[in-house]
């Protein structure tokens, strides 16, 4: 498990919990026995959403481009987060899971970013 690049309570994620809690959403935190081990889960509504870091996870943003010292390593890397992730989401969506991701980009528009929340939770248990 030392390969894992998504460490816990990244201050993106802390931001979309508050957000979230703030909207009157309950849910549970890294919830192991899912694939992917989701940040945040709605288990009545089965919805989770994913906060990832836009170079760990190679958003088409742009902050996702590849170191120039380490090359090889950080394509390969990279490269099979990407991989996992797209699994992570196929596993998820073929037991009934809806998925939302959030990346950490789109925490500067937090307008836009509250909207897209309350549409992707809409209709969710508020417990
Ligand atoms: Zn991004």
């Amino acid at each position: 498990m030392m390969s894992r690049v998504r460490s816990k309570d990244t201050v993106p994620e802390l931001i979309v919990r508050r957000m979230v809690y703030g909207m009157g959403y309950r849910y549970r935190l890294h919830v192991k026995q899912l694939p992917g081990k989701p940040d945040l889960v709605f288990r009545k509504a089965r919805r989770v959403i994913f906060v990832h870091s836009c170079f760990f996870h190679q958003h088409s943003c742009g902050a996702g481009t590849i170191p120039k010292t380490h090359t090889p390593f950080w394509r390969t890397k990279l490269r099979n987060n990407v991989k996992r992730d797209a699994g992570n989401v196929l596993a998820l969506n073929q037991s009934g899971w809806r998925v939302l991701t959030v990346w950490q980009c789109e925490l500067k528009d937090r307008a836009e970013l509250e909207s897209r929340l309350r549409k992707f939770l809409n209709g969710a248990n508020k417990q």
